[in-house]
């Protein structure tokens, strides 16, 4: 049977669980830590034992501020929560402190680029705080199932798009832009193979045109970006083969195998009136007041989009470098801070983009952990700009030679390696006259009119100079040189 995919629209909406970078849990004072032996940072509150009481965290609550501000969304002044039941192993007080009907946040809206240069608004539903639950692990005995209860606590953003994405390529870059905003607030870390950011993709399809949305299947355990796409552009494919086949299309929750690179059942979904939620007696409800929200927008950092803006209007960089070099809070911090240093924005961008970063690449560095300041980068360029060095000595061995010894300016380290450009008249006037007496027959071909080859002549002198001749003084001279030659 050959199916025309072309008559569905898929539909997708996306719930995003950022845990929070924070230093204790949502409401008691446990650590919270990555990778800490297990069930350690697990006190009786973590655990839910009777008696015990949790308490607010602001720092919790302001991270969540800053990324509803950041969404530009309404934020709530009166927060309540709610306890959702249900039993999972992982869940060690059989519930989970949420915010069912007084989100923190609600509206606002994610903007995203697609690879054709086309640009959309993600508007979302709602972001609201919860906790998050231990973990279950099925992989470590071979017979028992494993649970490590200390991320049991930790504080979650969930933030939950409109169903109003269409493709798996959508999906990818909204959470790609999730992703940067949340680091560049610094409120998570958006790691999905760690698990510190997750995704549930909501998918559904219908016929082109048609009002009502179709169905919606919920699929998890995509453990990065490029998974969720995968696992999307699956589901819709299974779902219009399945509808085509004259089958139904059930609400259920499905699991992404990423080595098959399919979507398997897991269990149907429970309606709300399963969660039996009800408000949580044990918090009072939170009035996070205007001036609470005026502090946290202080504390913002300049944003993506903003700076992408600034980087392409102001310094006039192109689209693509404006992308590259905010792809990350640092590396645009790290840009900036060259430009206090110098005028010459478009060599800055460059060295950050070509020799920084592909340095960081190559050795697998954090930008934070560079060795080199940004002022030395700085230096660099304007000891190209002033024609002391070339572009390719300073690339192929300034460069690496200041990351050995950062202490020193590259100019110390030019002269060291003596790299300085020869501009002195004397000195290329004398290895000028040798590459011309090298190949008096070019001389004559060149009295003859075959101008170009004033670049063999050139060549030579770089030879002989080893890369120190000032290419436009050196230039200039070569063709004076040679037209008084008789
Ligand atoms: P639930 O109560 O099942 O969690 P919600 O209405 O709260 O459902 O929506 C959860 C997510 O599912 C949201 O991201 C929303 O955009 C998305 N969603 C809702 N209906 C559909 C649909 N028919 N197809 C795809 N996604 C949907
Ligand atoms: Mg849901």
């Amino acid at each position: 049977m050959s199916i025309d995919y072309n008559k569905y629209e898929a539909v997708i909406g996306l719930e995003v669980h950022a845990q929070m970078l924070n230093k204790s849990k949502a409401f008691c004072s446990d650590a919270v830590e990555y990778g800490a032996s297990p069930n350690t940072l697990v006190s009786p509150i973590s655990l839910g034992h009777p008696g015990t009481l949790p308490v607010h965290n602001k720092e919790a609550v302001k991270n969540a501020v800053k990324l509803g501000v950041a969404c530009n969304c309404d934020i709530a002044q009166f927060n309540h929560y709610a306890r959702k039941n249900y039993f999972y192993a992982d869940l060690p007080k059989g519930y989970q402190i949420s915010q069912h009907n007084t989100p923190i946040c609600e509206n606002g809206h994610i903007d995203i680029k697609l690879k054709d240069g086309s640009e959309k608004r993600v508007n979302l539903i709602r972001i609201h705080m919860e906790e998050d639950t231990g973990k279950s692990m099925h992989d470590q005995d071979v017979f028992d199932t494993l649970i490590d209860y200390n991320r049991a606590g930790t504080a979650l953003v969930e933030m939950v798009s409109h169903p109003e994405m269409h493709t798996g390529e959508e999906a990818y870059q909204f959470l790609t832009e999730v992703r940067k905003l949340v680091r560049y607030l610094g409120i998570c870390d958006g790691n999905m193979e760690e698990g510190s950011m997750r995704c549930d993709a909501n998918v559904s399809v219908r016929l082109h045109g048609a009002k009502e949305f179709g169905v919606k299947v919920e699929v998890k355990n995509m453990n990065s970006i490029r998974n969720v796409q995968r696992a999307i552009d699956y589901e819709i494919k299974r779902q219009i083969e399945a509808i085509e086949e004259g089958e139904k299309i059930f609400q259920e929750t499905r699991t992404f195998e990423a080595t098959k690179g399919i979507t398997i059942i897991m269990r149907t979904k429970e309606g709300a009136s399963d969660y039996r939620y009800f408000p949580e007696p044990d918090l009072p409800p939170l009035h996070i007041t205007q001036h609470f929200i005026d502090e946290v927008k202080h504390l913002m950092p300049q944003l993506p989009k903003a700076l992408f803006a600034k980087f392409t209007n102001e310094y006039g960089l192109s689209e693509y470098d404006a992308g590259v070099l905010t792809e990350s809070r640092e590396v645009a911090e790290y840009f900036e801070a060259i430009l206090q240093h110098t005028n010459n924005t478009k060599a800055a961008a460059n060295w950050v983009m070509v020799q920084v970063k592909g340095y960081l690449n190559e050795n697998a560095i954090d930008i934070n952990d560079f060795v080199l300041k940004p002022e030395q980068i700085a230096e660099i360029i304007l000891l190209i700009d002033e024609g002391k060095i070339s572009n390719s000595v300073a690339t192929q061995k300034v460069f690496g030679e200041l990351i050995n010894q950062p202490e020193k300016t590259a100019l110390q380290i030019a002269e060291s390696l003596n790299l300085i450009q020869e501009s002195n008249s004397d000195e290329l006037q004398h290895w000028i006259d040798s590459a011309i007496a090298k190949f008096p027959e070019k001389v004559i071909e060149y009295k003859g009119g075959k101008v170009s080859l004033v670049g063999l002549f050139m060549g030579e002198v770089m030879k002989l100079s080893k890369g120190k001749a000032d290419p436009k003084v050196a230039s200039q001279m070569v063709k004076d040189t040679l037209d008084k030659v008789s």
